[in-house]
């Protein structure tokens, strides 16, 4: 291993200081009352889910800390907990309820999937929703990519990103390919192939030790990185320089694939590359026989208002991974959508992707997806991802381009970020003992709004941003009703600092 950058070190330094507080994303709240005894706390046998409480749960929750309200319905773009209390979904829980929550459609399909066969192991079968959920994506997908492989999420599909990659440099004989190029501050999903790609030093600190190494190059964020002495054009320039000088330094024979979010999510808040960026990685990639590999999990599947960010950026890459909003979160589904070409060069090699999980291609999952994609297409909701992705963007401008607290306001379609800096002309964050972005999601979600706030925006430690990714059935009153209930609850927050 090499010695760690600058950057890294300092990254480093202030993880030692933050990173106790920042091992709970949410402030302190109440605790559970119930605590674990020697003898086992007396459960009732036949208690309907709806009257299982937090205070008496066996359940290894996310936060250990936190008393959870029960989600028992969902009505549009609403969730409603079991006190009847509803929360508006401004963030599809993590960019994945693009249809919200009661699509009758898509839960129709399911229970007719049901009747028939809910799954066959892909070992011995392939099924009708399979092959038809395939076709839909093939037809639709870039150029060049034909052929789909099923995965239950979005850490499952970059991983199996990962190892096609590889594998198709063994089929064609070039085994001396094992370098991996991402981007710092970028997610690709926990399983360890993932955490690996994945840039977010505070995501992958205390699992280090067991991570595959991974090269990583700066992400192309204009609002934190780019030199006011520099034009985009010359800031574009730079980050394909330190990319192709890091695949020289490694030997471009040596690398097999380079992966990036072309709109960066969770870690970094709905950050779009500058224009020309993924068309220079795309020729850079293609001048050595690297394979380009979009990680589309959070962005893709319409989210930024065509199916796939690639054709946004007028690229074709190799792979592109999706998962979130193929299924909606009706159903677990992800998938690697992967080039002719590899799939070639698998078939005419050793004919078997040696990878697989037992779910692969389940029936049920695939029709839901399949329903979720035509009502999406069948409903244009594509148009209205763009306009209420427009609305959306002009009221947050409106309420929070000129906020002291908010210095950038980015992303695309119904995929949109703030920036949260506690000085607007230095770009200075919070501390982040403040724990700003904890506080915004626990007060937003007292308000009745699910929003998507998360630290660590600049470096894994520094920083906070709060992401939208609210549903593609959005209407217009739901639109201005998720931007007051935004400003209130960050308002709140503020008016204590
Ligand atoms: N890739 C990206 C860009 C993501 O945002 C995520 C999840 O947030 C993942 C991969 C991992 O997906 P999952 O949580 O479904 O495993």
């Amino acid at each position: 291993m090499e010695n760690p950058s600058t950057h890294q070190k300092a990254a480093n330094n202030i993880a030692k200081t933050h990173l106790r507080n920042y091992i709970c994303n949410m402030p302190p709240m109440q605790k559970a009352p119930y605590k674990s005894t020697h003898t086992k706390a007396p459960m009732q046998k036949t208690l309907h889910p709806t009257q299982i409480t937090q205070t008496m749960s066996h359940v290894f929750h996310r936060n250990l800390h936190t008393d959870y309200p029960t989600a028992v319905k969902g009505d549009g773009i609403y969730l409603i907990d079991k006190n009847g209390k509803r929360y508006l979904d401004g963030c599809g829980g993590a960019a994945v309820s693009c249809l919200g929550h009661s699509d009758e459609n898509v839960i129709e399909a399911m229970k007719a999937q049901l009747d028939q066969l809910a799954w066959a192991h892909s070992g011995f079968f392939t099924t009708e929703p399979m092959e038809q959920l395939a076709s839909f994506l093939a037809t639709r997908a870039p150029e060049g990519i034909e052929h789909i492989y099923f995965v239950s999420g979005g850490s499952e599909a970059t991983e199996s990103a990962l190892k096609m990659a590889r594998q198709y440099f063994v089929e064609r004989g070039q085994p001396q390919r094992r370098h991996i190029i991402a981007r710092r501050q970028s997610y690709h999903g926990n399983t360890l192939g993932a955490l690996a790609a994945g840039g977010n030093q505070w995501r992958r600190q205390q699992f280090e030790p067991l991570l595959v190494e991974v090269r990583h190059v700066s992400a192309c964020n204009e609002y934190r990185d780019k030199e006011n002495s520099e034009t985009t054009t010359q800031y574009c320039q730079r980050l394909l320089t330190e990319l192709e000088r890091e695949i020289e330094r490694l030997g471009p024979q040596n690398v097999m694939a380079f992966m990036a979010e072309p709109v960066v999510g969770a870690t970094m808040g709905a950050v779009p590359a500058v224009e020309g960026y993924f068309k220079g990685i795309r020729e850079i990639c293609d001048r050595h026989g690297i394979l380009l590999i979009l990680d589309e999990v959070m962005c893709g599947m319409g989210r930024t208002g065509s199916l796939f960010v690639a054709d946004q950026e007028g690229i074709a890459p190799d792979i592109i991974c999706v998962a979130k909003g193929l299924g909606a979160g009706y159903q677990p589904i992800g998938a690697t959508l992967v080039s002719n070409k590899i799939y070639q060069a698998i078939k005419e090699g050793s004919g078997f992707f040696q990878h697989g999980h037992t779910y692969i291609g389940h029936a049920m999952a695939c029709a839901a997806a399949l329903a979720v994609q035509q009502r999406i297409e069948q409903d244009h909701l594509l148009a209205n991802v763009q306009h209420q992705g427009n609305r959306l963007r002009a009221a947050l401008e409106a309420e929070f381009g000129d906020h002291p607290f908010v210095g950038n306001v980015r992303g695309r379609g119904l995929f949109q970020g703030l920036e949260l800096v506690q000085d607007k002309n230095s770009k200075t964050p919070f501390d982040p003992a403040l724990k700003i972005n904890a506080r915004i999601k626990a007060k937003a979600l007292e308000n009745g709004l699910m929003c998507y706030p998360m630290g660590g925006t600049i470096n894994g430690y520094e920083g906070d941003h709060i992401l939208l990714a609210p549903p593609f059935i959005m209407n217009d009153e739901q639109n201005d009703e998720l931007v007051r209930l935004l400003t209130l609850s960050c308002q709140q927050v503020f008016d204590t600092l």
